[in-house]
């Protein structure tokens, strides 16, 4: 294939600390220092059949 046969995307991810209480997508715990995995939920693992829900206070 040609190159003008492509077209360029890109995307950003961006790693930011929230001041919430809850994690963006769910209402897991954002505090710091727990054990690992104890503050998960299946939305945070992005389990098959779940949706976020979006914390208005991040908005
Ligand atoms: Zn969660």
């Amino acid at each position: 294939m040609a190159r003008e046969d492509y077209e360029v995307v890109i995307g950003l991810e961006v790693h930011a600390e929230l001041s919430t209480k809850t994690k963006i997508f769910c209402s897991c715990p954002t505090k710091f220092g727990g054990m690992p995995n104890t503050q998960t939920c299946p939305i945070c693992m992005a389990m098959p059949g779940t949706l976020p829900v979006l914390n208005e206070k991040v908005v």
